[in-house]
């Protein structure tokens, strides 16, 4: 605590001075070795502002796919990426995720802080860390990246490099690959509507010592829940969720591990007709979903009759 008050009155009287007693401190904090890791993070500021934007998919025209499920979709054999993943193929390319999913965004959580200045502590995209060698400190940067299309369809990746730019590209690469198609529906006793607004029914998911539990919620309420997951549960067309977590949420990065594995369990989970319709269950995108269903019941209603 003293330590904070210092820096404050540091900032008070800094403020009040003119700019030449600034310049005057900056020489001193230069002597500091952690000042040196300050030159890698102000140009990032810049990159940070366009934390949300659009993969744009036009090197998909170019593509050379080198896997077979790669052929497939460049042949146009496959449409729906949802045949992919309920045969529960790996991906091994990115490029079948932007030709099947051209709509997808992407996104990054915080991890990382800053340090330093100010007292520090801002939270960053890149987490910083450093290595101590002969030559110097040598830093890393991890990222955390979301993609998901809004409808069903959401990927987390971890990316880490020497540098902030190849490090989101990793991380992006990775979050594509990841892809899973979620459940959605609504499982809350107060609404009953029967839509896709919420999550079907209560789970909860684990990383280290966080421990997360998403609880379905009625329509209006939102997503309450830790500003980073409502990024992800946003992405994947989750709308209102109450979020109840417990142990060490400071560190973003098993929160969010903790929510994926929220996630993960809710779309293995194996969930008979009656209870997907009373429910209102969706499988991914809600179109493709209900157009397999139909596929389904067109294809059992014979053999009923057969019996
Ligand atoms: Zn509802």
């Amino acid at each position: 605590m003293a330590k904070q008050t210092k820096s404050k009155s540091k900032k008070t009287e800094s403020r009040k001075t003119s700019i030449k007693k600034d310049q005057e401190k900056k020489p001193e904090n230069k002597s500091i070795p952690f000042d040196e890791t300050e030159e890698f993070i102000e140009p990032e500021e810049s990159e940070e502002e366009i934390i949300v934007e659009k993969i744009v998919s036009e090197d998909v025209q170019q593509w050379q796919p080198k896997t077979e499920l790669g052929r497939l979709v460049k042949e146009g054999r496959i449409k729906n990426i949802d045949e992919i993943l309920s045969q529960g193929k790996t991906i091994l390319e990115e490029e079948i995720v932007d030709a099947l999913l051209p709509n997808l965004s992407s996104e990054l959580i915080l991890v990382g802080q800053a340090k330093g200045k100010f007292g520090g502590g801002q939270r960053r995209v890149f987490r910083q860390t450093q290595k101590k060698t002969e030559e110097g400190n040598k830093p890393h940067f991890t990222t955390v990246a979301v993609v998901g299309d809004y409808d069903g369809h959401v990927g987390i990746g971890i990316g880490k490099a020497k540098e902030t730019v190849p490090s989101r590209e990793k991380a992006i690469r990775k979050a594509k690959l990841n892809i899973i198609k979620i459940k959605r529906g609504c499982g809350s006793w107060q609404c009953h509507c029967g839509e896709h607004h919420s999550v079907p029914f209560r789970v909860v998911g684990k990383c280290a010592s966080v421990e997360l539990e998403l609880i379905p919620a009625p329509k209006g309420n939102g997503l309450v829940i830790n500003k980073e997951l409502a990024k992800v549960l946003r992405l994947a067309g989750v709308k209102d969720v109450w979020g109840k977590s417990r142990g060490k949420t400071k560190n973003k990065i098993n929160h969010v591990a903790a929510l994926w594995d929220c996630l993960l369990k809710m779309s293995e989970m194996r969930i008979t007709n009656e209870q997907s319709k009373s429910l209102g269950i969706v499988d991914g995108t809600f179109s493709i979903a209900n157009e397999l269903a139909n596929d389904e019941i067109l294809a059992n209603e014979p053999n009923e009759e057969a019996n």
